[in-house]
């Protein structure tokens, strides 16, 4: 995500190193490559001067500490105005009402139908909310047919009336439905179009007049750069929506979008989505945004992501296994399988501080523990639990089973069984997984 403007916001404070101060012209150098950076990054130009303006205003008047470089107190200012642009501080979420409503408006194809399946499964997964999801795109069957499909894999309820041509209807039987099934919240997706389109703004704003949702949320692409901003700016004087959501930032999305949205409409981003999975959706820290634009990585968000997946019950089972050195191959599928619900694999390896940059240009496909799933799943249950009884007659029936060679076979085993060791000596120190110190 945003790599190139990383890069060249760090080549922009790199000119700064070895500078024993900052001065006005080593300050005007570095702030005219901050300026072009995020002009090539589809920051609109008078976002990029004034943004700029404003870092070199707090440069001149900082004075410099000894403790820190320019460069330093350089990175500082662009981090804390960046954060600014963006909003400042995580913007609230109102899901109050009983039924709350949440309203979904956007373009089609900017991901609307797939963010209303990824709310769905965060209001019930991490807020404890019994959502309803609602499909009132009445044009396109298919988009029903979408939504139906999304509802199914994250256990949710969906309502739709197939031969209602009428969405402000559907949308208010949907509520007597959610009432009458004590749903708490309700998702209304509605239909989009591939330009700015009156009809549809008009269905749109008829919907919230009959409704009255606490949320309208703008969905946009946020690969689309600075038309992402001029479709917000559209549909925000049609629809005065409550926040934004930008999807697509797993793609090879250049910043404009994000950077440029709140300056514009005065609206904060509320949810940025990235990927097709259900779980790849996350609430928009400001601040965090800023970390990883400037390379600093998001560990917070890794964290969270972790927590998210990971049960507590779960975790102490497969630390009692490990400190008897039991882990199995059964333990080691699921654990794979939690690390991919994550989300997409190089987005999280991004999120460690330093590694976004170096595996920038490295293809890491989410398909990377295909292979060892493949040889796990073609074991017998009985061998998943007990890794010692796997011998050679055993090996060529798991290759054949999983179409791998024997040699893949052995070096998985070998790969496996280096981790049981290194587990075995964890175990034996002192302080390792959770063993306590001597005495304490
Ligand atoms: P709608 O027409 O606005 O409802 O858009 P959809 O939800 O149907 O999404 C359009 C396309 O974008 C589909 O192929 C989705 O799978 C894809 N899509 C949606 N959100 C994301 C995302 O965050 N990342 C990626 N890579 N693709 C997405």
């Amino acid at each position: 995500m945003f790599n190139n403007l990383t890069e060249r916001l760090e080549t922009a404070f790199k000119n700064l190193k070895g500078e024993a101060k900052i001065n006005e012209l080593n300050i005007a150098n570095t702030v005219k490559d901050i300026r072009r950076a995020l002009i090539d990054a589809d920051v609109n130009y008078k976002i990029a001067k004034e943004f700029t303006d404003k870092v070199k205003d707090k440069a001149i008047g900082e004075k410099v500490l000894n403790a820190i470089s320019p460069g330093q107190l350089m990175v500082k200012i662009v981090q804390d105005e960046l954060t600014d642009l963006m909003g400042g501080t995580e913007a609230s979420f109102d899901i109050s009402g009983n039924p709350a409503i949440i309203l979904i408006a956007g373009l089609q194809g900017s991901g609307k139908t797939t963010f209303s399946g990824k709310l769905a499964n965060y209001l019930k997964t991490q807020k404890g909310k019994s959502p309803l999801l609602v499909a009132a795109d009445i044009y396109r069957p298919a988009a029903i047919d979408q939504l139906t499909v999304l509802a199914e894999q994250i256990g949710v309820d969906i309502y739709s009336e197939r031969e209602n041509k009428d969405a402000v209807s559907i949308a208010q039987n949907a509520i007597k439905e959610a009432k009458s099934k004590n749903k708490n919240v309700i998702i209304i997706d509605t239909a989009g179009r591939l330009a700015i389109d009156e009809a549809m703004m008009t269905e749109v704003a008829n919907i919230k007049s009959a409704v009255n949702p606490s949320e309208i949320l703008f969905v946009v692409d946020s690969m689309t750069g600075q038309d992402a901003v001029n479709t917000a700016k559209a549909f925000n004087d049609r629809l005065d929506f409550s926040g934004v959501v930008l999807t697509k930032l797993d793609g090879d999305t250049r910043g404009g979008a994000a950077l440029s949205i709140k300056y514009t409409v005065n609206k904060p981003i509320k949810f940025v989505s990235s990927g097709e999975k259900m779980e790849t959706l996350d609430v928009f820290y400001p601040d965090r945004m800023a970390q990883r634009i400037l390379g600093m990585g998001d560990i917070a968000t890794l964290v969270e992501k972790a927590q998210a997946q990971f049960d507590e019950e779960q975790a102490k089972k497969l630390e009692k296994k490990i400190r008897k050195n039991q882990f199995d191959f059964q333990d080691f599928l699921d654990q794979l399988q939690q690390i991919k619900k994550m989300g997409n694999l190089k987005d999280l390896m991004g999120m460690i501080p330093g590694v976004g940059k170096a595996i920038k240009d490295v293809d890491i496909s989410d398909d990377a523990f295909k292979g060892v799933e493949a040889i796990i799943q073609s074991m017998t249950p009985e061998e998943r639990g007990n890794p010692d009884l796997i011998d050679q007659k055993r090996k060529v029936r798991i290759a054949k089973g999983c179409g791998k060679d024997i040699a893949d076979v052995n070096a998985f085993m070998k790969q496996f069984d280096q981790m049981r060791q290194m587990m075995k000596m964890m175990n034996k120190m002192p302080m390792g997984f959770g063993g306590k110190m001597p005495g304490m």
